[in-house]
């Protein structure tokens, strides 16, 4: 079945939230972040600053060169994380498979939804609708077959527009995009492609797979197969871990501290690797005891900063069950523990919540 894949990207997200709330902002050059003695980088530009060629993570010094009445805005995270919520929420009313790209932005998948609509644009349209209602901010979105093309397709017409490429519009739509569109081609492949007379990404087909290869690696036949529009990967809700735990029941009731210790330490290494291999680290550690009566109890404690070390994760383990269960007086069954409140690095969302802090 062919799929139905949105992208939706808030409109200069930053300093829209601004010019919301204050109007007298409105229509006017500003960006998000830095100062303007300029220092530090622009965060995010207003499309009347982009005018001036200002742009996000441009020095501000260069900012204000380039636009000289620019206006500085001091960034409030938490209004964008407020509205990012309702943005979120909103998603979830009609697909539970979205998947968040940055604090702005998403794929969702509408192929089954849940108001029943068989036309994606009609969702993306009812989608970006309730975003203006709820939020007064608008949203560009991309309707495509694949990721890849619904967010080239966001990108579009935006602001405030809706770009729709149905899957028999696909070969042509990407014919003459510059090959940079496709995903996964930063400067370095543009440049390795120019280099073979490979610009547009119509180009890219006169090359076979095996050709392909040669040139790129591994990527090459990948290349080959997007520039074709195929672009398997689904729209993955479940990219954020939402934590990471372990435990055991013994083969018989222990009472022993000093072995279900032994135990616990052994749990805590077993969820640092797995936290490790998926560049995770948590804040809040959980110890999980049950007693040979099946009573069971839980106790957490959240740390002052993240961590994905065993050893760390261990010495709060072990000093919860010290002071709050009855391990030792008590037989344990079992012994479990986990660590939540997990940030991945590779955690769009949470980068920029870093980079405004
Ligand atoms: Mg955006």
């Amino acid at each position: 079945m062919t799929r139905k894949i949105l992208h939706i990207d808030m409109d200069a997200f930053f300093t829209s939230v601004e010019q919301r709330d204050n109007p007298s902002l409105k229509g006017r050059p500003i960006v998000v972040g830095g100062s303007p003695e300029g220092r530090g980088v622009v965060a995010a530009a207003s499309y009347e600053a982009r005018k001036f060629g200002v742009k996000s993570a441009m020095p501000c010094g260069e900012a204000k060169r380039r636009c000289p009445h620019l206006i500085f805005v001091k960034s409030n995270f938490q209004k964008y994380v407020e509205a990012s919520k309702v943005i979120r929420a909103i998603f979830k009313e009609y697909s539970d498979i979205v998947e968040p790209l940055s604090i702005d932005e998403a794929f969702i998948d509408v192929t089954t939804n849940k108001i029943g609509e068989p036309l994606a644009s009609v969702v993306a349209k009812k989608i970006r609708a309730q975003i203006f209602e709820q939020t007064k901010l608008t949203a560009s979105a991309g309707v495509a077959p694949c990721k890849m093309i619904a967010k080239i397709a966001s990108d579009m017409n935006k602001p405030n527009g809706i770009t729709v490429i149905s899957p028999e519009k696909v070969f042509d739509f990407l014919t003459n995009l510059p090959c940079k569109k496709l995903w996964g081609v930063g400067p370095v492949t543009a440049k390795k492609l120019a280099d073979m007379g490979i610009k547009k990404i119509g180009d890219v087909r006169n090359f076979s797979k095996v050709e392909l290869r040669h040139i790129l690696g591994k990527w090459g036949p990948t290349l080959h197969d997007l520039s074709f529009g195929i672009d398997p990967r689904e729209v993955s809700s479940s990219r954020n871990l939402k934590s990471r735990g372990a435990e055991r029941t013994f083969s018989e009731d222990l009472v022993d501290e000093e072995k279900i210790l032994e135990k616990l330490e052994d749990l805590t290494k077993e969820i640092s690797g797995s936290l490790k291999k998926k560049n995770y680290c948590g804040k809040t550690v959980t110890l999980k005891v049950r007693y040979e009566d099946f009573d069971t109890i839980t106790r957490s404690k959240t740390l002052g900063s993240y961590t994905d070390e065993g050893e760390k994760i261990f010495e709060v383990a072990k000093f919860l069950m010290e002071g709050q269960t009855d391990v030792g007086l008590r037989p344990v069954r079992l012994i479990g523990v986990s660590l939540s409140n997990l940030i991945g690095e590779n955690d769009p969302f949470q980068v920029e919540m870093d980079f405004l802090n």
